[in-house]
């Protein structure tokens, strides 16, 4: 029966990353997953998620199906963070939120919600982008197609060749955008491009949806928000995937959300059953236990400030992380290219390690990095650092 069934090649960053579990190298290092691990290479338990949990275990009651959208203060939760608690759409009922499973689940979400209501529509993707855009879209039904984004070259932006492309889509194309710390890059959009962009995508009456799986990674809560703002204050109608995998360290529980703009509030009550409709035919329902985890920290004043507090160091020590590596790799090498490691942002940098240069770094030297380059910088800590830089200039020569 199932004689026609292809072997599943796995996916190129999860399978890095058993092959990284079965190295017997007791040096190996592993810079693959986009994980932020804490500086003794630990996935921290962040102290207000300790709390929340253990408020509710001292409080455990029955464990009934949540609504099909989620559970209705975390969808709350969700708006206020994504889009800032005063955002005028907000209070007016425009923004329709649903609780996803991840931002996987969210982009999955509104990707079947998107096919059912502009199944003509196109989706535009950065070059490169997180495999799994293509993948999730594809499998949605859409032709995914890319435009301009990472320069080789300097190891920045290709803003104007983005713009111009975005500039000839036609009316109603999908454009997927990272909110901030570019996966796989690091490389964003500065607030005044931000400008430019979304202006473009007014006069295209293009749809953006945005992808926000690292707020608060790239320079805190607020700012990595900023284009979803802009394009809320805008009235730009707009989806959002964010996610709390990272900045709660909460990867296996599954906390997410989707957030479509509407005109009106009434528009959001439809949208908000279409989306409702799409978990229905999904799986139904999400899990209760990392919703309410998420919803107790940040409903609850001194939790949430103490989870800011947290994520605010988490997001020092990658920038710590990139200033150290980026001075140890300069006693080996130097000239511009090395700046790639301050300027870009968040968990990830491409290093603009070929392939070749990157299997001789995990063959020889136990570092693992992706084939593209990418390294998740998030795993560097103050033992690694050197015997990363270290391998690395190694593999150069
Ligand atoms: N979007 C991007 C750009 C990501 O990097 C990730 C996580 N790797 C996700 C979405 C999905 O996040 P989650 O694990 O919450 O599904």
């Amino acid at each position: 029966m199932f004689e026609h069934v292809d072997a599943y090649p796995g996916d190129p960053i999860l399978t890095l990353n058993e092959n990284f579990q079965k190295d017997p190298r007791q040096e190996k290092i592993n810079l693959s997953i986009g994980i932020y691990f804490d500086d003794d290479g630990r996935l921290p338990v962040m102290k207000a998620v300790r709390e929340a949990e253990a408020a509710m275990l001292a409080d455990l009651g029955p464990k009934p199906y949540l609504p099909m959208a989620g559970f209705a203060p975390y969808r709350d939760a969700v708006q206020a963070l994504v889009f800032g608690d005063d955002c005028a759409t907000r209070t007016e009922g425009r923004i329709a939120t649903v609780q996803t499973l991840g931002g996987s689940g969210a982009l999955k979400i509104g990707a079947d919600f998107l096919k059912r209501y502009f199944p003509q529509a196109q989706v535009w993707v950065s070059d490169p982008t997180w495999e799994n855009h293509r993948f999730i879209f594809e499998r949605a039904g859409f032709t995914v197609n890319t435009y301009p984004y990472y320069d080789d070259a300097t190891g920045g932006l290709k803003f104007d060749a983005m713009l111009s492309a975005i500039d000839a889509l036609a009316p109603r194309s999908i454009v997927v955008l990272h909110a901030c710390c570019h996966n796989p890059t690091g490389v964003d959009l500065n607030d005044a491009q931000w400008e430019q962009l979304i202006a473009v995508l007014q006069k295209r009456e293009l749809l953006p949806f945005v992808d926000m799986a690292y707020q608060g990674f790239g320079s805190n809560l607020d700012e990595d928000a900023f284009a979803v703002r802009e394009l809320a204050r805008r009235n730009a109608p707009m989806l959002v995937a964010n996610s709390f995998s990272k900045n709660f360290s909460l990867y296996g529980e599954r906390c997410g959300g989707l957030s479509v703009l509407c005109e009106s509030a009434e528009q959001a009550q439809r949208v908000v059953g279409q989306l409702t409709s799409a978990v229905r035919s999904n799986y139904s329902n999400p899990p209760t236990h990392g919703a309410k985890i998420v919803t107790k920290v940040l409903t609850t004043p001194a939790l949430n400030q103490m989870w800011r507090d947290e994520l605010a160091a988490m997001c020092r020590r990658i920038a710590d992380m990139r200033v150290a590596i980026h001075d140890r790799l300069s006693r080996h090498i130097g000239g511009e290219a090395l700046s790639r490691y301050v300027k870009q942002r968040g968990m990830f940098t491409y290093t603009g390690l070929d392939a070749g240069q990157v299997d001789r770094l995990r063959e020889a030297h136990g570092v693992y990095i992706l084939r593209s380059g990418r390294m998740c910088v998030a795993g560097l800590n103050a033992r690694n650092v050197g015997p990363v830089a270290d391998a690395i200039s190694k593999v150069l020569v």
